[in-house]
């Protein structure tokens, strides 16, 4: 079965089954009214002006897009949507002047997302994420990561693990699991150094080999960070990561610089996610690599900062960047991709381009899967946005609304005129 796109507005699309980096993330393909796009077997068989389409391809079905923009499915590349819980009081009281550390010595901040994620059931979190995924699916994200790391010992850890893949069989998002042992230390041990090392040993010694073993993960994760993991800690845990078959990436640079960008480098790294405080060195070493980096600009606006990662500096610099949305229950509740693209323009000095090709392309990039998603492209998986737009620049300009009408992954439309469906057409 094919399926004919007509009555496009316009396709906006990086291209490429690499990352775009520096000037060419700028460089989006654009096609014009006349453009169709033709899916088959769940990929891009066709997409171009509709006179050049070859005689032998045959449709079998087709839809009218109404003069709709079709941008390619947003890949959010760093999420932790496998949690029980939600922190609306505490973020009212941070709201009303409440410090962050006076929250966490209340019992508040992730302390309590961790209380509630190991007394939930492996059912209610795969639940939960599949709530998320359809949130991510409604505001155009077909493929998304997705962290544990409110475990924070080895059966609460592997229970987030299960819920992912869980979810993954039912979600209309394409999900892609990390292992986030080394997101904190748990509330148990954080008193004493001999309790932390004997937490960084679980993680070494027990956690990561069992996730590889049961291949629940494909990534393995650390926050590096003043007070939670040193730079050693969190290298030793990327290491031992990495020799059973899990690519790290690093929560890198985000309270205070910590080197986190440059050893992200170090140790070949996907991505290094955050950055707000990443130095010139980070900046240089990030720019002579391919490990990504991974802007979250709805956490330093969740977070009421004026402290925004070096978007502009990164970009001039030559290095790969992307978007995620960060989504978690204390520092950024959003599903919103283009929330992020909006903050990434409007406060990062990115252009819609860069923000485009960093929300699609680069994201797939980080994850390994740029050759199969983040663009518009014959050969790739047919995953793709409709948006109620004569053109991309609306992503933007149109700003604080859901333009997003209808939404295929793998050819199915998993979104059709704003509501979810049951993935078939
Ligand atoms: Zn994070």
């Amino acid at each position: 079965m094919s399926l004919l796109i007509h009555n496009l507005g316009q396709i906006a699309t990086p291209v490429g089954r690499g990352a775009a980096r520096g000037a060419s993330m700028r460089k989006l393909t654009l096609y014009g009214s006349d453009a169709v796009i033709v899916v088959e077997r769940g990929r891009f068989l066709f997409v171009g002006p509709r006179e050049e389409m070859p005689r032998e391809v045959v449709v079998d079905d087709d839809i009218d897009a109404r003069g709709a923009t079709a941008i390619p499915g947003f890949v959010d590349s760093h999420t932790h949507i496998a949690f029980a819980g939600t922190r609306e009081s505490e973020f009212n009281r941070r709201l009303q002047g409440e410090t962050y550390e006076e929250i966490a010595a209340s019992g508040g901040g992730i302390a309590s997302t961790v209380h509630a994620t190991r007394r939930a059931s492996e059912e209610e979190l795969c639940e939960n994420v599949l709530a998320h995924t359809r949130l991510m699916a409604l505001h155009g994200t077909t493929t998304a990561e997705a962290k544990s790391g409110y475990g924070l010992d080895k059966e609460c850890e592997l229970k987030q693990l299960r819920a992912i893949r869980g979810a993954n069989e039912r979600s209309p998002a394409r999900l892609v699991p990390t292992c986030l042992a080394a997101h904190e230390f748990p509330p148990e041990s954080r008193g004493s150094d001999a309790a932390r090392a004997g937490y960084l040993s679980t993680i070494v010694a027990e956690i990561l080999p069992a996730v590889a073993e049961q291949r629940l993960a494909t990534f393995c994760d650390a926050f590096v960070e003043r007070d939670v993991f040193s730079r050693e800690q969190g290298e030793e845990v990327l290491r031992a990561g990495s020799e059973l078959g899990l690519i790290p990436r690093l929560h890198a640079d985000e309270l205070s610089d910590t080197d986190g960008a440059a050893l992200a480098v170090e140790l070949g790294a996907a991505s290094a996610d955050h950055l707000m405080y990443v130095s010139e060195r980070g900046i240089e070493a990030l720019a002579k690599s391919n490990t990504v980096a991974n802007l979250l600009p709805a956490t330093s606006f969740f977070l009421m900062s004026d402290r925004y990662a070096p978007a502009r500096a990164l970009i001039d610099a030559g290095a790969v960047v992307s978007l995620s949305t960060d989504c978690n229950p204390g520092s950024s509740m959003t599903e919103s991709m283009p929330m992020a693209i909006q903050l990434a323009t409007l406060r990062m000095g990115m252009t819609v381009e860069e923000s485009l090709t960093a929300a699609t392309l680069n994201g797939a990039y980080s994850l390994r899967l740029s050759s199969e998603t983040g663009s518009i492209e014959t050969g790739k998986r047919a995953d793709f946005v409709l948006l109620d737009a004569p053109n991309y620049l609306h992503l933007v300009y149109h700003f604080g609304v859901n333009l997003v009408r209808e939404v295929f992954r793998d050819g199915n439309q998993v979104v059709r005129d704003g509501r979810l469906t049951d993935g078939r057409r």
